[in-house]
């Protein structure tokens, strides 16, 4: 049975490149009637923030994941949290040791340090240097001992075997081979802090959690050589790997980086904006993946059913703000109004345009403002940004609405609208766009030039919702006073 895990640290929120990996495990294991566990590896006791694990737990959640085993739902390998594991690792490390394929280390970080710049210098890679060579038993004995003296708390490094290769058919890389001299050395399983690291935990972990498939970011490729050591110093067999294309922001044309300011990058932060967690999870999926033909918009019922690993890419995936903008716009127009007022009602009180406790009439207007931009919105908080000319004084024109506006006819057909829009009875959008009519009869303007100087007059924009029902939305009041506003 196929089984694969999501293994976030809890170092913060859930980053893109984090759900790419869940989403792609979720959909692997659902495609193939596998199962989906959520660990979560907190050995890093630096990294790991308050609210970290419950935060990556609601964001999976309201992406529209859910999971078979996990720290909120026990199964029978558990617990899911490695820093609950340490009875699990401990044995095992000590049985490396007992066997000579792991030992106590007492170089110091400041040590190691020294050792690093001078290999800098010499131009090599940086790699751990055996503190003991040369040594015979004696000496090494003393060494220890002298260490000890010092207070120096000792590490457990694994015992790299010397000129081996390695290989593994990576499920998106193909075959991989490496030789064990170019890890750098041999390596640390526990820390002095007494927890093991993430590459012997993970080993553990996977191995004791029957996890059949490892998919993950090719940011872990460099790991995988110490990992399948482990596995086989532990005399167990590896799970098969895939690593996964990092992730190229479109607008740097660098990997997506989290100091890429102006790039939103947690799910948190578009869920807050009024994405819809079916839009994103359609576009995450198009993050180093593609289904077969042209078609890009599919639904999760849909994309767990075609889901399909070798279609994983092997180049680097786009991360582009406009398509994600694209695919959730897609999703936004199948969406019924009543949601999308009330995500659009979320935000307008959280921009202080509505009263945190709106009554049944704002509602209704929201309703129709709503409705305005609904086909054309993206993200519910787009609606904050652009009707602007419902709550406040009109904006100065821009540059192309100036444009529009200097046509000789702008003047008369406002003039003219002015004029007739006072007079109208019931001012909704058919007496409206009679009214945009009778401008036309009376002046003899019409198509572009005609409805440009009304639209942009009366709500500032040169394309948006359809302009007699945003006039109607406006009221009389603020409609006239923008025309007079325009016309001064
Ligand atoms: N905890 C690791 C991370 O957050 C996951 C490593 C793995 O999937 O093996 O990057």
């Amino acid at each position: 049975k196929i089984r694969v895990r999501y293994a976030p640290s809890p170092t913060g929120h859930l980053h893109i490149g984090n759900a790419r990996t869940a989403l792609f495990n979720y959909l692997f294991a659902r495609h193939n009637n596998g199962e989906f566990v959520i660990r979560i590896e907190d050995t890093d006791t630096k990294r790991n923030v308050e609210g970290g694990e419950e935060s990556q737990l609601t964001m999976l959640k309201w992406l529209g994941m859910d999971w078979d085993e996990g720290p909120d739902k026990p199964g029978n390998v558990g617990p899911y949290r490695q820093s609950e594991r340490k009875d699990i690792y401990l044995p095992l490390i000590q049985q490396l040791v007992d066997q000579g394929l792991a030992y106590e280390s007492y170089v110091t970080e400041d040590e190691l340090a020294t050792q690093r710049e001078a290999q800098k210098a010499r131009h090599e890679m940086p790699h751990y240097v055996d503190e003991y060579a040369g040594l015979n038993a004696d000496e090494k004995a003393a060494k220890i001992a002298a260490a000890k003296a010092k207070g120096v708390q000792p590490v457990i490094r694994f015992k790299v075997p010397v000129h081996k290769k390695y290989e593994f058919d990576d499920m998106v890389k193909g075959h991989i081979e490496f030789d064990s001299d170019s890890i750098g050395g041999d390596f640390v399983i526990l820390k002095r802090d007494g927890m093991p690291t993430y590459n012997f935990a993970v080993v553990v972990d996977d191995h004791l959690m029957k996890i059949t498939h490892v998919l993950r970011g090719d940011d872990h490729i460099a790991n995988t050589p110490k990992q399948l050591m482990i596995y086989e110093a532990l005399g167990w067999e590896a799970p098969v790997f895939g690593h996964m294309t990092l992730i190229i922001n479109t607008k740097t044309g660098k990997k997506l980086s989290k100091r890429d300011e102006d790039t939103l990058q947690f799910i948190e932060q578009y869920r807050e904006l009024g994405y819809l967690p079916e839009g994103m999870f359609n576009f995450i999926t198009l993050l180093g993946w593609s289904p077969v033909g042209e078609d890009e918009i599919f639904n999760q019922k849909q994309l767990i059913k075609m889901f399909d690993p070798n279609r994983l890419s092997r180049s680097p995936a786009k991360f582009d703000a406009k398509k994600l903008e694209w695919v959730n716009n897609q999703y936004m127009k199948q969406t019924p109004s009543s949601r999308v007022t009330d995500m659009v009602i979320y935000q307008l009180i959280k921009a202080g345009r509505l009263p945190a406790d709106p009554d049944s009439k704002t509602i209704e207007w929201a309703r129709t403002l709503t409705s305005l931009y609904h086909d054309q919105m993206s993200y519910a908080s787009q609606v904050v940004e652009e009707s602007e000319v419902f709550f406040n004084e009109p904006p100065k024109l821009d540059e192309a609405a100036l444009k529009e506006m200097a046509a000789e006819t702008a003047p008369t057909v406002l003039k003219t609208f002015y004029k007739l829009i006072q007079n109208v009875k019931i001012f909704d959008a058919t007496e409206i766009n009679a009214t945009i009519q009778a401008v036309r009869g009376e002046t003899g303007v019409k198509g572009r030039q005609l409805y440009m100087p009304i639209r942009i007059a009366t709500t500032r924009a040169s394309h948006g919702p359809q302009i007699a029902e945003a006039i109607e939305l406006l009221g009389r009041e603020k409609a006239l006073h923008h025309i007079q506003v325009t016309m001064t």
